[in-house]
C-alpha cells in the first residue's frame, strides 16, 4: 500500500510536471453473503478488501479534466464544458463518468476547476472484486474534497453507480460502491438495497483466527451477460405472478404458495431470492450473536441454493466450493454473478495452505486450469492517504 501511494505521487509528478494536491484510495470488495438479492431489493453483505485503488488529484487554473493510468498508455482529456456521457469511452469513463455523475447530483460543474488524474491499483480487475467500485470511489472521494461538495457517503455510492449504469453503461446495482466507502476494518457493510440503509456489522475474523480465501477460477462464461438477464426476467415474473413489487417483499413462510401458482424454473429461482434474503439476515444475526466461526453452514447453503435453484454455479465453482470445505474450510460458496468468477471460503488459518495446496491438486486432477488463491482481509472504505 505505501508503495501505491509514494509510486502514484511520483508517477504524477512524471506525467504532469508538478505535485498533485492529494493521494486519495478506495478498495475493492467481495460479497460475504447475498447473491442476485441486490436488484429484488432484499439484502446483501459484502466487505472492502485490502487491495485499493489509488487516485493522485491536483486541481488545474482551467476546465479541462485529463487523466492517466498506470493501466493504460493514453493520458484521455476532456473539457468540463464538453463532459456528457456520449463523449466517454474505454476505461477513462469510470473516472471521468464520476465527474459528469458529480453534475446530475446537484455540484455545479460550471463552478469547479479541472483536475489532473493519476490513477494506480493492486485490485485484480474483472476477478469480481471490483475494481470499477474501486477506480469510482477514489476518484468521487477526491473530486467531493477538492471540489468542496460535501456529498456524505451514501450520495456517493449514487453517483459512482449513476456513473457505471449511463457512462459505462454497465447495468449494475448500489452495492460494490456501498463497500468500496462505507467499509471498516475488519467488519461487513450491510445493505438494504430498498431503503439503501445501512449498517456495520464486525466480522471479527482477527480474533477468530480465521481468514477469508479468494479463490478465482479465471472461469469467464460467454452465456454470463444472457444469465444474468434472464434470472432477472425470472425475478421479475415471479414478483408479477406473486403480487409483489419484488421478491424482497416475499417470506419464505410464503414459498408454498409460491410452489402452487410458478412454473418449476421460476419457482426455484424465486426461492433462491426468498431464502438468500432469509441467509443475509440470519448471517447478520449470528454474527453479532455467536461470530464468524458460526455462519459456515449459511455460507454452504447459499452455495447450494446458487448452485441448484438459481442455476449459475459452473463445474470449477462447485470444486473450489467442495475442496476447500473437504480441506478444513468452516464455509464456501461461489460470489458474484456467476457463471465463473471467484468464490470464497472462510478458513481457520492454520488450514490455509492445506486448503491452497488441495485447490491445486483438484484442479489438475480434473485437468481445469490452475485457480488463483489468496487471502483478503476486510478493511477500510475510501480515505484520503497523504
Ligand atoms: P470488476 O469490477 O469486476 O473488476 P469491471 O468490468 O466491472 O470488472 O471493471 C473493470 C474495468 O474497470 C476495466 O476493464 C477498466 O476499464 C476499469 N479499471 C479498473 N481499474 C482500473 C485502473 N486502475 N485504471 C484504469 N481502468 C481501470
Ligand atoms: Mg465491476
Amino acid at each position: 500500500m505505501t508503495d501505491l501511494r509514494t509510486g502514484v505521487r511520483d508517477d504524477f509528478a512524471e506525467v504532469f510536471g508538478r505535485e498533485p494536491d492529494g493521494v486519495w484510495s478506495a478498495p475493492g470488495r467481495v460479497n460475504l453473503i447475498g447473491e442476485h438479492t441486490d436488484y429484488n431489493l432484499g439484502f446483501v453483505l459484502p466487505f472492502a478488501i485490502n487491495r485499493r485503488t489509488v487516485a493522485a488529484v491536483g486541481a488545474r487554473d482551467d476546465r479541462m479534466l485529463r487523466v492517466g493510468s498506470t493501466f493504460a498508455d493514453e493520458l484521455v482529456e476532456v473539457s468540463l464544458d464538453e463532459l456528457r456521457p456520449e463523449v466517454l469511452s474505454g476505461w477513462s469513463a469510470y473516472p471521468l463518468g464520476v465527474a459528469w455523475a458529480l453534475g446530475e447530483f446537484g455540484a455545479d460543474l460550471q463552478a469547479v476547476p479541472g483536475v489532473d488524474i493519476l490513477l494506480d491499483s493492486n485490485v485484480p480487475v474483472g476477478a469480481g472484486l471490483s475494481s470499477s467500485a474501486a477506480i469510482e470511489s477514489a476518484v468521487l472521494v477526491a473530486l467531493d474534497e477538492l471540489w468542496r461538495l460535501g456529498f456524505d457517503r451514501r450520495t456517493l455510492a449514487r453517483v459512482g453507480q449513476r456513473a457505471e449504469n449511463v457512462a459505462v453503461g454497465a447495468p449494475t446495482g448500489i452495492m460494490d460502491q456501498s463497500a468500496s466507502l462505507l467499509g471498516r476494518r475488519d467488519a461487513a457493510v450491510f445493505l438494504d438495497c430498498r431503503s439503501l440503509e445501512s449498517q456495520i456489522v464486525p466480522l471479527g475474523l482477527e480474533e477468530a483466527g480465521l481468514e477469508i480465501l479468494i479463490i478465482d477460477t479465471g472461469v469467464t462464461h460467454a452465456h454470463a451477460t444472457g444469465g444474468y438477464a434472464d434470472r432477472r426476467a425470472s425475478c421479475e415474473e415471479g414478483a408479477r405472478v406473486l403480487g409483489v413489487e419484488a421478491l424482497r417483499d416475499v417470506s419464505v413462510a410464503d414459498l408454498d404458495r409460491a410452489r402452487e401458482v410458478l412454473d418449476d424454473v421460476t419457482f426455484r429461482r424465486v426461492r433462491h431470492i426468498v431464502t438468500e434474503d432469509q441467509r443475509v439476515l440470519d448471517t447478520v444475526r449470528t454474527l453479532r450473536e455467536q461470530g464468524p466461526r458460526a455462519i459456515g453452514e449459511l455460507l454452504d447453503a447459499s452455495h447450494v441454493s446458487m448452485r441448484d435453484d438459481f442455476e449459475i454455479s459452473v463445474p470449477e465453482l462447485d470444486l473450489a466450493v467442495e475442496t476447500a470445505q473437504a480441506n478444513g474450510a468452516i464455509g464456501a460458496r461461489m460470489t458474484g454473478g456467476g457463471f465463473g468468477g471467484s468464490a470464497i471460503a472462510l478458513v481457520p488459518s492454520d488450514a490455509v495452505s492445506r486448503v491452497q495446496v488441495a485447490l491445486d491438486g483438484a484442479f489438475a486432477e480434473h485437468a481445469f486450469a490452475a485457480p488463483d488463491v489468496f487471502t483478503v482481509a476486510a478493511s477500510e472504505g475510501a480515505r484520503r492517504e497523504s
